[in-house]
């Protein structure tokens, strides 16, 4: 039974001690896959496949076997031999595990080399020689790791325990790539299961957050990132070199534009028409050099430099002046040919102090009517109001059509005294099919004696104006 590439369950085993009948005649390996000949003879199931490939007969009797489906198992051994102590394969050392190559494999691999040497030369029986007992001691590399796995458990929960055991070995697969190069590389770090979270700490590929600008990197890159890149470092200038003023490596370029007390620029004289002052000066020097240095030609040269952009751009805003009103006369032309009318109405409605016993809140009473055939419009009037909560009279315009519009409209509520009117407006787009916007005028408890009931009559004068339909047509008539 192998465990992994170089174990054997037999170098798991606790006890050296073993009962010879444990083991294979033939290859002395444990017998944990046991067939038997007719008489009783019993090896391992490899050894008898390479009995029947060869000689078709028994080891030890000779007796004939035809297959391997002829011979019958032995399942009280095997599970005799289930029974045997094993450490956990995850008790070892890794390394030691890499270089192992199972003791019982060696004798094997020694035989088929005895095989060759029969025809090879003695020189090479030498060499051969040699190299086995290289082998010999490299036998029971095996070496148990503090760290590793303590369990020890039978063959038989072999299987079950590897499955949750802790102390299995396990690759990091964080992958790393850089901006200068585009292939990818696999961190492979090998370790137990339980120190696994430990390495994802530091895994050199895992990805961390610069804490200064927030950027996603490798952990491997962070430190170059911040000493080369980050934007958010605080570095010192340069040029000014100060240790007590530090700028984030984004801002430099600004600082250097516009701050930097000690980086050279030009006179602010340099450019003019007819020769300007071509002194570079730092920049903290500038008032100095300006009160030390004569520079009226060059100012006089800057002065008609301004005065002539001024003279061309009052030039340019007098033609701008000039298009703008011939653009707005267009404009205008272009509205009053497409002159959206206004459309306006009166609604008298009578009996106003039964409709108020009528129509509790949220009940409305409607008027429905076209501005046009593919406009068609209602307005509401909710004498207890709109809602439960506000007790206001209300008064709605209701779009019956689908198109969007912009629609500007008043509703006016007559007095008694026609100049305490109280007339409202609202200009509002209307979206889609029975979008409506409402006005709201008095209240429900000052409906008496305020004058907008004139003989039991309510008159609500409207007038509605679609401003823009956004169908590319106006309302024309
Ligand atoms: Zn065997
Ligand atoms: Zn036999
Ligand atoms: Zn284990
Ligand atoms: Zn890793
Ligand atoms: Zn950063
Ligand atoms: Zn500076
Ligand atoms: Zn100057």
């Amino acid at each position: 039974m192998i465990v992994n590439s170089n174990i054997l369950v037999d170098d798991l085993l606790v006890s050296e001690d073993i009962n010879d009948d444990y083991s294979c005649c033939v290859c002395e390996c444990l017998l944990i896959e046991t067939l038997q000949c007719r008489n009783g003879h019993v090896a391992c199931k490899n050894c008898f496949l390479k009995m029947i490939d060869s000689k078709k007969e028994c080891m030890t009797c000779r007796c004939e076997i035809k297959s391997v489906e002829s011979l019958s198992k032995n399942r009280y051994l095997e599970k005799e031999i289930k029974k045997l102590k094993i450490n956990c394969p995850n008790s070892f050392k890794r390394d030691s595990i890499n270089k192992n190559k199972s003791n019982k494999r060696f004798n094997q691999q020694q035989q088929e080399q005895q095989e060759q040497q029969e025809q090879q030369e003695q020189q090479e029986q030498q060499e051969q020689q040699e190299q086995q007992e290289q082998q010999v001691q490299e036998k029971k590399l095996l070496i148990k790791d503090d760290n590793g796995c303590k369990e020890i458990l039978t063959i038989e929960q072999l299987d079950s325990h590897l499955k949750q055991c802790e102390f299995r070995f396990m690759k990091c697969t964080n992958l790393y790539t850089n901006d200068s190069c585009s292939e990818l590389d696999i961190c492979d770090f090998e370790c137990r299961v339980n120190q696994y979270e430990q390495h994802i700490e530091e895994c050199p590929y895992g990805i961390v957050g610069c804490k200064l600008c927030g950027k996603d990197c490798s952990r491997v890159d962070i430190e170059s990132h911040i000493n080369n890149n980050c934007p958010k470092l605080l570095i010192r200038c340069k040029v000014c070199n100060k240790d007590d003023q530090l700028i984030a490596r984004c801002d430099l370029d600004q600082h250097l534009l516009t701050d930097c007390q000690l980086v050279e620029i030009d006179c602010i004289f340099k450019e003019c028409n007819g020769g300007g002052c071509n002194e570079r000066i730092k920049r903290n020097q500038l008032i100095n050099h300006l009160s030390n240095n004569n520079h009226l030609q060059p100012i006089k040269n800057k002065f008609d430099q301004q005065n002539d952009l001024i003279n061309n751009l009052k030039l340019e805003l007098s033609l701008c002046k000039d298009l703008n009103e011939q653009l707005t006369t267009r404009l205008n032309k272009l509205f009053d040919n497409n002159s959206n009318t206004i459309y306006r109405g009166k609604w008298i409605i009578s009996n106003w102090n039964d409709k108020l016993k009528q129509y509790p809140p949220k009940k409305y009473l409607s008027l429905d009517f076209n501005l046009s055939q593919n406009k068609p419009f209602s307005i509401r009037v909710y004498p207890n109001g709109s809602s439960v909560m506000w007790h206001n009279c209300t008064i709605s315009l209701v779009k019956l059509y689908q198109v969007e519009s912009i629609i500007k409209f008043t509703f006016e509520i007559e007095n008694e005294d026609h100049s305490k009117n109280d007339e409202q407006t609202k200009i509002d787009t209307f979206k889609g099919l029975n979008d409506s916007w409402s006005l709201q005028f008095f209240k429900v408890c000052e409906q008496t004696g305020n004058g907008f009931v004139i003989n039991d009559t309510l008159t609500i004068n409207f007038s509605i104006k679609i401003k823009k339909c956004f169908e590319n047509f106006f309302v024309t008539e």
